[in-house]
């Protein structure tokens, strides 16, 4: 019995191994969920004198379009940057290594027809290429836990459910500390995340084990400094807003 079912655990691994059959259900963790808390009043703006303002209302000159590297054409709308999708992702014009990252984000109330990972879906790159934070509407949204917001994407859920409804600003406030990397290309310290969903801790020096991908197992890919970016999601719900994004490197 006990050969037999080494024999199936490795044919599973095998399975898993190999991207070619991957499916995206294979790296979905539904249970446990994570407990919902009602957040107290978020700190909103808030930001230090020594912080790099990216978004203060006024205009992208901290940002770039992932597409070509030219100006990023998201519309703001009094001191509001709306995500606009045919335009694809934004980036940071600067790199970042290890950060303390500030923003804010709203969903739009929208219709039930539009649930799942097609509800408010966008994400934090905290290292363009490589990590995702997700964001999703996730007030009363069914979903896999290691997908909902202020997942590490297809990795690790938060610890709760801290989120705010659609029309209310949300706050995530993210300490990052990026990888090092053997000369092998192997990770000597993997890259690790504590974030504040609304005040309240979701992620606690959280582990990335590599890049969270859609589809697969994570891959560690070599890399140094990276700009940030803000993920114009190919879901077909009403876009995102963000407003105050700020930086302070570490
Ligand atoms: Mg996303």
């Amino acid at each position: 019995m006990k050969k037999f079912l080494t024999i199936v655990f490795a044919l599973l691994l095998g399975c898993v191994g190999a991207s070619a059959q991957m499916r995206p259900e294979y790296t979905e963790v539904w249970t446990p969920k994570p407990a919902v808390v009602t957040p107290g009043d978020p700190v909103t703006g808030g930001a230090p004198s020594d912080a790099i303002i990216l978004f203060d209302g006024t205009d992208l000159d901290a940002w770039v379009s992932a597409k070509d590297g030219g100006e990023a054409l998201w519309p703001i709308r009094d001191g509001i940057l709306t995500v606009d999708k045919s335009a694809g992702d934004i980036h940071t014009r600067e790199t970042f290594g290890s950060y303390q990252l500030h923003v804010e984000w709203c969903i739009p109330p929208m219709e039930e027809r539009f649930s799942g990972q097609d509800r408010g879906n966008s994400g934090v790159y905290l290292q363009v290429g490589h990590y995702e934070l997700q964001i999703l509407d996730s007030y009363g949204n069914e979903t896999y836990a290691n997908g909902q917001a202020g997942s590490v994407y297809k990795q690790t859920a938060p610890l709760v459910n801290a989120m705010l409804p659609p029309g209310q600003w949300n706050v995530f406030d993210i300490i990052y500390n990026a990888p090092i990397f053997n000369e092998d290309g192997s990770f000597r310290l993997p890259p690790r995340v504590t974030v504040l969903h609304n005040g309240v801790v979701i992620q606690n020096d959280t582990v990335i084990y590599g890049t969270t991908r859609f589809l697969g197992l994570p891959d560690i890919v070599p890399h140094g400094d990276c700009r940030i970016g803000l993920q114009a999601h190919g879901d077909r719900s009403p876009a995102i807003s963000f407003r105050n994004i700020w930086i302070r490197r570490l």
